[in-house]
């Protein structure tokens, strides 16, 4: 295919090398002419293992070729990829897309007298909804052509790291496109189905919260890591030991458990520990300030339900679920038992189904946290999954309990409001009016 990449940073230095090694003709684009000029004499503009070479040889070979002039290469070429920088604003962070949206239209100028369909691919990172709102706009307007019928726009993130880019450039965890057009989707796969991962088409702003989701991933684990490494070095326990098997367990560590957005953590252990690791890194002088935010977040997460149902103002409230994790009858910091309280405290009429709680036989420390709490618990208790969706206004569904679910999908009526907080199949098929906790 004919490319061009815009921006010959470390993105697209490395992408317009990658591309013209597999055959590809390549014209680079950059407004920095002595970044230009080296590409000419074969050498990269970036230090990286492996580019030099691979720069040299494409370039000798003819097939990688430079251009200041974005607009004239966008004519020559059938896809387009934006690799120019967005960096942070100063001040408030935000990313600074000028550089992405002045490349915009000097592409649509080019799309202008362009006889052929065009595929433009943004691999810089953008702010959410860019592509599909003002790039999209800015496309169509200086190109005077229609999206998705003579040229179309893709979001694809990009997951090279510095220092071993194309290595990762060759060896992705998967490549993702977000984009509306099935025939972009259809020649990126031509372009890429050589690459030894999943291909996945998805929407564009998926793919562009994608990046960004990734990238505060990986943040959060090496936080994570140095703040466990901080605690143990003040206890004089190896650190490395501790992340080495803490890396072993597949299962539950690395791994998608924990991963889906739902309902707030509770249970007998979570909090608890966390609340004494939080201690013992006091005690120490040990600053942890990620570990110490994270039982005011998943406090706010159970305030955010709150407020859902607060919001509908209806009085009436079925609640499917109450202990800290379905099928169980433990109570003990369960979300959904802080849930009830507050809701109760506010004067709301609560119903709860819940056929793993019966109050006669709860014991122990369990019995002791319910009386604390909801002491009248036994009241609101319903045997009937169906006393919590009739008559009610609100309908909260804690947890997944297949007769509870299903009797909701069968009863549940247009005037009321379900607000799911575990994550129900098929919820779009509903009656009544529905919100997801954070979906
Ligand atoms: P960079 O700053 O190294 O390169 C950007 C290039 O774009 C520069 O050479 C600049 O001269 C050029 N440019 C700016 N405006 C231009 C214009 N109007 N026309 C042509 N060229 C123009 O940036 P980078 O590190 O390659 O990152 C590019 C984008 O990719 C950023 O959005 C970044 O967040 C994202 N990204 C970077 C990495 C990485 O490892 N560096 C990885 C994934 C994603």
């Amino acid at each position: 295919m004919r490319i061009s990449v815009l921006g010959m940073g470390y993105v697209g230095a490395v992408s317009a090398a990658c591309l013209a090694r597999d055959g590809h003709d390549v014209i680079g684009v950059d407004l920095d002419l002595d970044k230009l000029r080296l590409i000419e004499e074969g050498r990269a503009p970036i230090v990286e293992d492996g580019i030099q070479c691979l720069m040299a040889e494409v370039v000798a070979a003819g097939r990688l070729t430079v251009i200041a002039d974005a607009t004239r290469a966008v004519r020559a070429t059938d896809v387009s990829f934006v690799c120019v920088g967005t960096p942070s604003m100063r001040g408030n962070g935000e990313q600074d897309q000028t550089a992405v949206l002045r490349v915009a239209e000097q592409i649509g100028v080019g799309l202008r007298d362009h006889d052929r369909f065009h595929v433009v691919v943004v691999r810089s990172t953008v702010r959410l909804g860019t592509v599909d709102g003002q790039l999209r706009e800015i496309l169509e307007r200086t190109s005077g052509r229609r999206c998705d019928v003579d040229f179309a726009l893709c979001f694809q993130p990009e997951f090279l790291r510095e220092g071993s880019s194309i290595r990762d450039y060759d060896n992705p965890p998967f490549t993702v496109i977000g984009t509306r057009s099935e025939r972009a989707g259809a020649m990126l796969l031509e372009m890429f189905k050589h690459l030894p991962c999943e291909f996945i088409v998805t929407e564009p702003a998926t793919a562009e919260a994608l990046k960004y989701a990734c990238n505060a991933f990986h943040a959060v684990k090496i936080t994570f890591a140095n703040e466990i490494g901080r605690i143990a070095q003040a206890m004089n326990i190896d650190s490395h030991a501790v992340m080495d098997l803490v890396r072993r367990d597949t299962r539950l560590n690395i791994s998608p458990a924990y991963l889906r957005p739902g309902f707030a953590f509770g249970g007998s252990c979570l909090p608890k520990d966390l609340r004494a690791l939080l201690h013992i890194a006091k005690t120490r002088d040990v600053e942890i300030p990620m570990l110490g935010s994270l039982l005011g977040s998943n406090r706010l997460h159970v305030e955010r339900a709150a407020e859902f149902v607060l919001a509908h103002g209806g009085r009436r409230v079925g609640m499917v679920g109450l202990s800290f994790k379905a099928g169980t009858d433990d109570l003990r910091e369960s979300p959904l038992v802080a849930l009830a309280e507050i809701l109760i405290g506010k004067g709301l009429e609560l119903r709860i189904y819940d056929p793993h709680v019966n109050v006669a036989v709860l014991m122990g420390a369990n019995k002791r946290y319910i009386d604390k709490h909801i002491p009248h618990l036994a009241a609101l208790l319903k045997a009937d999954y169906r006393d919590v969706i009739r008559d009610t206004d609100i309908i909260v569904v804690g947890a997944l309990l297949p007769e509870a679910v299903s009797g909701i999908r069968s009863l549940a009526t247009v005037d009321q409001y379900v607000i799911d907080l575990a994550g129900m199949p098929e919820a779009q098929d509903l009656q009544s009016e529905y919100q997801g906790i954070c979906w």
